[in-house]
């Protein structure tokens, strides 16, 4: 089982309200079962929202609030629904695929927190539980390798 973020299978849960429809990610979903997840708003965050960016530990949007409890409790809610549904169907999460860049879903390059555009290492904080569980993580930039 895969997981898949949302926004790029075209839910409208980007901050602007928009989505980051990819239909390599789409033609992907079609042939392999997949649970969807969007972080941020598993963390009751509203769409649309003010951008954040990770500032270290932490996150900030752009009016300069701290929402690092909405999108850590929105990763670790997103986890869960992966593990148990993977528990449920009695499959492993073999992958996932991300949207790149996002303080939540970012996977080795990410904005680095003064809303300049500006790219730096790192990765979001969903990502970042993702990898400590071991499991393999590309962004849509990124040849689907399974
Ligand atoms: S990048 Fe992740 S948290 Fe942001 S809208 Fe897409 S699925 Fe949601």
């Amino acid at each position: 089982m895969y997981i898949i973020s949302g926004c790029l299978l075209g839910h409208d849960c980007k901050y602007n309200g928009g989505n980051n429809r990819n239909e390599e990610v789409i033609k992907f979903c079609e042939t392999h079962r997949h649970v969807v997840v969007c972080p941020e708003r598993a963390g009751k965050l509203p769409t649309p929202r003010p951008p954040a960016e990770r500032q270290g530990k932490r996150i900030v949007n752009i009016e300069g609030e701290d929402v690092t409890d909405a999108f850590m409790n929105g990763a670790r809610s997103s986890l869960n629904t992966c593990l148990q549904l993977a528990e449920y169907a009695g499959e492993k999460l073999e992958g996932a695929i991300l949207k790149a860049k996002s303080p939540s879903c970012g996977c080795g390059q990410i904005y680095d927190g003064t809303f300049t555009g500006t790219l730096t290492e790192g990765d979001g904080v969903f990502t970042e539980m993702l990898k400590k569980r071991g499991i393999q993580i590309i962004t849509e930039k990124e040849t689907i390798k399974w």
